[in-house]
């Protein structure tokens, strides 16, 4: 008999002991059975972590950087030693497979070795009279607390573009991680104790809207890092700038792979197959759309379609190639866009709904599916459909393939595949996207990069981590100092110069 399990909210260290007025189911994605159930936060609630936040906040922000770069690297090396726990909770509720779950630990990983680099980070410039006598400098300094809400498409990396940034950075964090794969955080936080962490630097408030409007509400919190889908980022983005807070709110995307005839066929079908079923599809840097110059289309439709039928999906622990889809009612939207793309006369070429799936009859499967001959006005080129669908747009040149990437609302990621140096360049050159792979299909930056995309796949100035994530999570105070001695006196009401 299976258990469900209660997943609730960490004040700090300390887990909430009271009962939730509402709650929400968390699936075994693989089997259909509700495994958790996570309560959810009223907004009094929320605004009373936050107040406790802020206490931790006020002595954090002082702690030296010696005491919090020790937190960060205890908590980096236990991160790396519970990489296969946190990815078998990943499985658990997500649904991606182990390696896949593996993968995304390893690349939140590589943000908490960024921010151990934190002295380095946060040194402010110096510049040695400025003026006879004078000197200027600058520092950075915490915010106080700050609030991250996540997706469920990656419930440990997307928290820790954020989190090991904002705690480095001498913040206190509330994070409203996604209701449906809600564990991870709690386990992460968990880690971030046993690292040493001050109680009350680093506490989760789950649920739903509700909690992420307290969250955008309340006057304490000052900055707010979201990512999810675009017209939530857009409404998170307007309400809490509207409330005085500094927000970054990162979107939805319609990834786009362009592939020149010059281009190694094989190279690109495996890139093809691998960014666009990776995840089940559930990536928002997945490749949606295949741009095909029509002399190739052909020959890497064939290319594409024989890998497709190698590929096995099913639950993430038996070693399948895919996973499934995080909810049932995912699954079904995915499905509902299948339908829709075959009616409008696109070319169905591999159908997922027909796939054979190796799990539990009540999982939430759809396998890879692929169509031909997409044009631009169907719901299935124009609409994210997070899953497993690839469209293959057929285009006369690279100049059709890179006005309709640049037509797209969209500007998260994008890739050419190409061996001409030339074309690769133009390309990074001209297209309006704001992560660029070239002969790479999912370019996601490095850790001391930054990641973020443009048009509505990103509202706000900064991107995440890297040295933008830094400038995010401090203030910068300017300091113009001289130490009197008696030349300095007598009277001058002008505007200060330097002499
Ligand atoms: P979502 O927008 O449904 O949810 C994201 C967060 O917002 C969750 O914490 C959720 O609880 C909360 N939320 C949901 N509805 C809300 C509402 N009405 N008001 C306030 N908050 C609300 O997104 P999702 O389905 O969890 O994640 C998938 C989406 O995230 C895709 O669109 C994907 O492209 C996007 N995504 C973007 C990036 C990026 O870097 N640009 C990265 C990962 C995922």
């Amino acid at each position: 008999m299976s258990s469900v399990r209660r997943i609730t909210h960490l004040i700090g260290h300390s887990a909430w002991e009271g009962t939730a007025e509402r709650t929400g189911d968390v699936y075994n994605p693989a089997t259909g059975q509700v495994t958790g159930r996570v309560d959810f936060a009223s907004s009094e609630l929320v605004d009373e972590i936050v107040a406790a936040a802020a206490v931790a906040a006020e002595r954090w922000g002082r702690e030296s950087l010696a005491k919090r770069t020790q937190v960060l690297f205890a908590f980096r090396q236990l991160l790396n030693d519970n990489k296969e726990r946190i990815a078998a909770l990943i499985t658990a509720e997500h649904g991606k497979v182990t390696s896949d779950a593996i993968g995304e630990v390893t690349r939140g990983l590589e943000v908490a070795e960024f921010a151990c680099g934190i002295p380095h980070l946060l040194k402010g410039g110096y510049s040695e009279n400025v003026s006879t006598g004078v000197d200027a400098y600058s520092i950075l300094q915490p915010l106080g607390v700050v609030g991250v809400i996540s997706p469920f498409n990656f419930p440990a990396m997307v928290p820790m573009w954020f989190v090991p940034i904002a705690v480095a950075c001498g913040n206190a964090v509330v994070i409203k991680p996604s209701e449906k794969d809600p564990s991870v955080v709690n386990a992460v936080a968990e880690l971030w104790r046993e690292a040493g962490l001050p109680d009350g630097v680093m506490n989760v408030v789950h649920g739903d809207k509700e909690a992420v409007d307290a969250l955008l509400d309340n006057g304490t919190v000052k900055a707010i890092s979201f990512v999810g889908s675009t017209p939530i980022a857009k409404y998170v983005y307007e309400r809490g700038t509207a409330n005085g807070k500094r927000v970054q709110a990162l979107g939805g995307a319609k990834n786009h792979m362009l592939v020149l005839p010059d281009a190694d066929l094989d190279l690109a079908a495996d890139a093809a197959v691998n960014a666009g079923f990776g995840s089940a599809g559930e990536r928002c840097m997945a490749i949606s759309v295949l741009l095909a110059v029509e002399s190739i289309a052909d020959e890497l439709v064939v290319k594409i379609t024989e890998r497709m039928a190698t590929l096995t999906t099913g639950d993430g622990t038996t070693g399948c190639d895919m996973g499934p889809i995080v909810t049932g009612q995912a699954r079904d939207r995915i499905v509902g866009y299948i339908e829709q793309g075959a009616a409008a006369g696109a070319e169905l070429v591999v159908d997922g709904r027909d796939g054979e799936f190796h799990g539990e009859p009540g999982g939430f499967f759809v396998g890879p599916t692929l169509f031909d001959r997409v044009s631009p006005d169907m719901s299935i080129y124009t609409d994210e459909i997070f899953g497993p669908v690839l469209s293959v747009v057929r285009v006369g040149s690279y100049d059709e393939g890179l006005a309709l990437i640049n037509s797209s609302p969209y500007g998260n990621g994008t890739a050419i595949f190409t061996n001409d140096g030339g074309a690769a360049r133009r390309f990074q050159n001209e297209v309006q996207v704001g992560m660029i792979g070239i002969n790479v299909p999912i370019p996601v930056p490095m850790a001391y990069y930054s990641f973020g995309g443009w048009k509505a796949s990103l509202f706000g100035d900064s991107h995440a981590h890297g040295i933008e994530g830094v400038h995010f999570f401090t203030r910068t105070k300017a300091v113009t100092q001289r130490w009197l001695d008696p030349s300095h006196g007598g009277l001058n009401l002008g505007f200060p110069q330097n002499t």
